[in-house]
Parts: C-alpha cells; sequence; structure tokens
C-alpha cells in the first residue's frame, strides 16, 4: 500500500516534469521564431531604406552583399516584377526565385516561412516592395504598386541551442524540485502512510477477535495523534466489554465452541445467543410436552434439524429393572442391540455414567459389532438407576469427531430436557402406584376397572377370548396365625411371583382382595389351554418352598376357579361372579383344585 502511493506520486512528479518542459519548449520555439520573424522584418526594412537611397547608385549590390554578411542572414535576394523587368532589360538574377516571391509580387503581402531540421532551424520572410514617389522617377509603376520583393532566410540556430541549453537547466531544475519534493514529501508522509497500514492490519485483525492497540510514529500532528489515541481507547473499551460478554455468556452454555474460535468475540457472542435463545424456546416447548415420548421426539428432531445429524438411536436402561428400552432411532440402526437388551449393565455409557467414544479405541465398548462404523454413546442420569443412553453412528472418524465438538451443546439440550422428563417419570410412577399392589406390586381392582373399559371393546372388535382365573390361598390365615403377618406377606409375594412367571406377559395379573387373585388370560384360545395354565399355577403352588425362618419350610395351595369371557356371559362382571363361584366349589370340593364354572354351580350356590 505505501509503495503504491510512493509510486503514483513518483509519476505524477515526473508527468508534471515532462508538461513543464514541453510547455517551456513550445514557447522558446514561439518566442524564437517571432524574434526571427521581427528581424527579417526589420533587415527587409533596412534593405527598403537602403533601395531607396540607394536607388541611383550603382553600388546597390554591394550595399545588399554587406547586409548580407550580416551575422545569421543565410541568404538575402531581391526580385523584381516582370513590368520592372521589361523596363530594365530582362535580368535571370532578378527574377522570383520561388513561388513564394512570386506570390509576394502578386499579392503584395509578406510571406513567412520556417523550415525546422534537426539541428537547423530557418525562417524566410519575403517583404514586398512598393512603388514610392522616388521610384516613380525611373520606373513605369504606380504607387502602392509591387515593384519587387527582398527575402530574407534567417538561421535560427543559435537562438535554438541556446533554447536547448534552457531545456537541459530547466530539466535539471525540475529534476531537482521532483527529487526534493519527493524526499520532503516521504519524510513528511511516512508517519501518515505507516499509520495507515497499521490502522488496516488493526482493523483485519479486530474481525478476527484480535484486539490490539496502535503504536503512534513520529511525526503526526497533534489532532492525528489525538484521533488515535482516541482510537486505542476505544479498541481497549471494545475489547474488554467484548471478552466480559463472552466469558459471560460461555458460562451460561458451559462450553466453547471450537468451530467460532479466533473470530470476533462479539459474533461468537451472538452465536452463543442463538442458541441460548434456541434452548430456552426448546426448554419451553419440552415443558409444554405431554409425555415422555413427546419431549423425546422433540429432542430426536432438534438432533436432526439443528445437528444435522443423521444415525442415532435413544434408548432407556433401567438398571433396578435391569431393562433396556429402545425409544427412538433414526437412521442406522443400534449394532449392540442384540447384546445389551437382555443384559443392560453390559452397557458402558450407563455404568460408567459417561461418554463412550470410538475416535481413539474402537473397542471401547465391545459390544458395538460393526467394525466399519463410528460410535459415540452419550449417558444422561434421568432419575436414580435410570438413564438415557444416546447413541449416535456415523461412517467416518470425521464424522465423529463432528459430533464430538458438539457434544456440549448436544448434553446442553439433553440437560434441558431431563427436568421434564423426571416429571413425566414421577408422574408415570404416580399413575402407576395408583393402580398397583403396594406389596406384590400387581395391578389392583382399580386398574382393573379402569383397564376393561379400553380392553374389553378390543377383545370384541378381535373375537378373541379371555380366560378370567379366581385364585384364593387354600387356608391362608393359618399361615399368619401361625407365623405371623410378615411370613404371610411373604407368602403372597412368592404366589405373586409364581403368577408372573407362569403367564404371557400380555396377561394381566391383578390382587384382587387380600389373599385373592385374577389372572386375566387374554387371547386364550380355548377353555382347555385357560385350565391347561391353571393347572400349571396350581402346580408351581403347590411344588414351592417356601423358608419361613431358620430353615422352616411351608408348603400351599391354591384353589383356582375359572369362567370364560365372552363364552358365560357378555357382561364381564358376571363372569368375575362365575368365577368366584367355581372358585367356592373348590374350596368347598376339597381345595387345591381348579374348576371350571358351569351352570349347576349357579344354582347350587344361589340355593346356599
Ligand atoms: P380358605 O382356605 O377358606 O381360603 O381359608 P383362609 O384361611 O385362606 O380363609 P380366608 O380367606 O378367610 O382368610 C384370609 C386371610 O388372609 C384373612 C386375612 O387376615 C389374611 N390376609 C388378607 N390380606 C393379607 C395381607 O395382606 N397379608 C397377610 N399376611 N394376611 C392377609
Ligand atoms: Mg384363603
Ligand atoms: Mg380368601
Amino acid at each position: 500500500m505505501k509503495k503504491n502511493i510512493i509510486v503514483q506520486f513518483l509519476i505524477l512528479l515526473i508527468l508534471v516534469a515532462i508538461f513543464i518542459t514541453t510547455i517551456s519548449l513550445y514557447n522558446l520555439r514561439t518566442v524564437s521564431i517571432k524574434s526571427s520573424v521581427s528581424n527579417a522584418e526589420a533587415i527587409s526594412e533596412v534593405i527598403k531604406n537602403g533601395l531607396d537611397l540607394h536607388i541611383d547608385n550603382p553600388n546597390m549590390d554591394e550595399f545588399l552583399k554587406s547586409i548580407s554578411s550580416i551575422k545569421n542572414i543565410k541568404s538575402l535576394w531581391l526580385a523584381r516584377s516582370s513590368n520592372i523587368n521589361t523596363q530594365f532589360g530582362n535580368l535571370t538574377f532578378k527574377n522570383p526565385k520561388d513561388d513564394i516571391d512570386k506570390k509576394v509580387l502578386r499579392t503584395g503581402i509578406t510571406e513567412y516561412k520556417i523550415t525546422e531540421a534537426l539541428i537547423h532551424t530557418d525562417v524566410r520572410v519575403s517583404v514586398p516592395y512598393k512603388t514610392t514617389t522616388t521610384c516613380i522617377r525611373c520606373h513605369q509603376s504606380k504607387i502602392g504598386e509591387t515593384l519587387g520583393v527582398i527575402s530574407v532566410v534567417l538561421d535560427v540556430s543559435t537562438l535554438k541551442e541556446i533554447g536547448i541549453k534552457s531545456i537541459y537547466i530547466i530539466f535539471l531544475i525540475v529534476f531537482i524540485s521532483v527529487a526534493g519534493i519527493f524526499l520532503l514529501s516521504k519524510k513528511v508522509f511516512n508517519p501518515y502512510l505507516s499509520l495507515y497500514t497499521k490502522l488496516t492490519e488493526n482493523i483485519n485483525q479486530a474481525k478476527v477477535g484480535k484486539f490490539e492497540n496502535i503504536d503512534i510514529p513520529e511525526g503526526l500532528t497533534t489532532e492525528v495523534v489525538q484521533v488515535t489515541e482516541d482510537y486505542n481507547n476505544l479498541i481497549t473499551i471494545f475489547k474488554d466489554t467484548s471478552l466480559d460478554i463472552d466469558t459471560k455468556l460461555q458460562g451460561f452454555v458451559g462450553y466453547r465452541d471450537k468451530s467460532t474460535q479466533n473470530t470476533n468475540p462479539l459474533n461468537e457472542s451472538k452465536n452463543i445467543i442463538d442458541n441460548l435463545s434456541n434452548l430456552y424456546q426448546f426448554k419451553k416447548q419440552v415443558e409444554l410436552d405431554n409425555t415422555k415420548g413427546e419431549i423425546y421426539t422433540r429432542i430426536a428432531q432438534v438432533f436432526e434439524n439443528k445437528f444435522n445429524l443423521k444415525n442415532f438411536t435413544f434408548f432407556e436402561i433401567d438398571i433396578k429393572k435391569q431393562k433396556m428400552q429402545k425409544i427412538i432411532s433414526v437412521g442406522e440402526s443400534l449394532y449392540c442391540h442384540d447384546s445389551i437388551k437382555d443384559n443392560p449393565h453390559l452397557c458402558r455409557a450407563a455404568r460408567t455414567k459417561s461418554d463412550v467414544i470410538s475416535i481413539d479405541f474402537h473397542e471401547s465398548c465391545p459390544y458395538f459389532n460393526k467394525k466399519n462404523k463410528f460410535y459415540y454413546c452419550l449417558n444422561i442420569d434421568i432419575v436414580e438407576n435410570l438413564y438415557l443412553i444416546v447413541h449416535f453412528v456415523t461412517d467416518t472418524k470425521e464424522e465423529l469427531e463432528e459430533i464430538k465438538n458438539k457434544s456440549l451443546f448436544i448434553n446442553r439440550f439433553l440437560k434441558e430436557a431431563r427436568p421434564a422428563v423426571e416429571v413425566k417419570l414421577l408422574m408415570q410412577a404416580l399413575e402407576e402406584s395408583a393402580f398397583k399392589d403396594g406389596l406384590t406390586q400387581l395391578y389392583n381392582r382399580k386398574f382393573l376397572d379402569e383397564h376393561l373399559k379400553k380392553l374389553l371393546p378390543q377383545i370384541k372388535r378381535d373375537k378373541k377370548k379371555i380366560g378370567l382365573l379366581m385364585l384364593d390361598m387354600d387356608h391362608f390365615k393359618a399361615v399368619n396365625d401361625e407365623y405371623g403377618h410378615d411370613v404371610g406377606d411373604k407368602v403372597l409375594k412368592e404366589l405373586s411371583k409364581i403368577l408372573e412367571e407362569n403367564v404371557r406377559e400380555s396377561d394381566i395379573l391383578v390382587r384382587y382382595g387380600g389373599e385373592e387373585f385374577m389372572v386375566l388370560l387374554i387371547g386364550v384360545d380355548t377353555e382347555e389351554n385357560a385350565l391347561a395354565i391353571a393347572h400349571k399355577i396350581g402346580a408351581k403352588v403347590r411344588e414351592n418352598e417356601i423358608d419361613v425362618y431358620a430353615g422352616t419350610i411351608i408348603k400351599k395351595t391354591v384353589s383356582i376357579g375359572l369362567s370364560m369371557y365372552p363364552d358365560d356371559s357378555n357382561l364381564f362382571d358376571t363372569v368375575i361372579k362365575n368365577a368366584d363361584i367355581a372358585l367356592y366349589e373348590a374350596k368347598s370340593s376339597g381345595r387345591d383344585k381348579v374348576v371350571r364354572f358351569s351352570k349347576e354351580h349357579k344354582t347350587s350356590v344361589e340355593l346356599f
């Protein structure tokens, strides 16, 4: 930049020098020609007067010769008009020499001609000689008529030489002035140019977040120094303020985005504010979400749209229940699912409560079974013993690095959503506890009433059956009486465990009363199958040895009544009642039995 300005300035000065020299040259030429012309005119006037004086003198030629010898007169000649020649005899040397002579004789007007060569310049002037009163004494002509022409050729080379010398001097003066001005201006302008360069660099640095003060160069005016100092103060304030904002915002977000390093802190702050605003919006939305599923779907949308993530899965691990549940899956599937679905404690992210990443060690998690893919598992503690694991899969290490760079912000979103998920889980737990029996963790009657509202229309639609088993422990009161209520409770828990182990997950187990249980065999094909299950339960209970205390083992039995929906009745209440009647029948006919309800039972009970 500085060089540019100097070169431009030099070119300008040289142009000015050339211009001044050219103007001077032109003026010199004009002046020398003008002066030569007036010299020639003066000489011709002298000749004219001489001619008048020497009109009767035979030595006229001598007079002309003497004038010709004047310095710088290259040639001088006279030419006579044709009239005079006719009168005094045609003397060839007195004839017009060229067209200029002829023209002057014809027109009576002075003619000029300049002949310029490289070194020599000639100025020719041809002046008419007009008839005077003296002339008409000898010449046959009228006054004012052109008698002849006097032509003088002057050599103006001497003037030109002087001119050329002047040009050297002018050029030298101009050159010295140019050089002088250049050196002087360099000294004067240098500090300004240096300040300009520093300012440009400083502003460029500021654009990428580096705020530095400018060293003020020597030789500037007080005003410019003041402005530069003001600029420095401004930069310092800007630097301190933007760093302060930046640091405080970093604190809010809790991370530094690596991709925006070395940029203007204000730009970075803008990014952070944008992100915070997004986070705030996200948090507000999540709080309004109805279910845990909605929250997870929203997080997945943020991952896809904001973070451009393509392959990820959300799954929950319940360490207490040893359950792994896949929630949302986008893109590539979960390559460790088969290994850990039944053994969730194998999930390294859940076990170590930390992120697991395959950048340095692909084998960080041995259960990820796709060797040519990369993974990143994030762990979030939702509540005690319940973890949300977000599992990302990528094709390249670079993509994984990108996720790693974003992980702090990804985490931030998950953490913002965590309280809302926790609330949903608590609500879910509360709802579940309202519908569950505290001792056995089986459903209670309230749940049955609620659930039947949804279940029965579905069963009717699908034309399926429900086998309803009503169970009652035989002589249970005796356990309480003999071993106390705690042992009684233990026996009830063991019974509920046997029930859980011997029916399908889709079947419904209800603690119906004190030691009365109901099993709803959903979609059972035939009553034979239902009876078989009832017998299996009866057998398992019979075989089960209950360690009551210090090696004392007791065995218990159950009586079971079976009724079929809708075979026995379209009204479920009636089916329950029927199962109860069958149970009563089982009890009254000796206990440890399974009895299928029949109409006869009903009659006998009614009679009873
Ligand atoms: P049966 O063979 O005729 O059924 O005889 P039973 O002794 O089982 O008779 P019954 O059904 O009348 O006895 C029920 C007893 O179960 C009465 C009650 O004290 C006891 N019980 C009910 N709920 C609980 C409970 O939660 N814990 C314990 N330990 N006992 C309970
Ligand atoms: Mg009983
Ligand atoms: Mg009972």
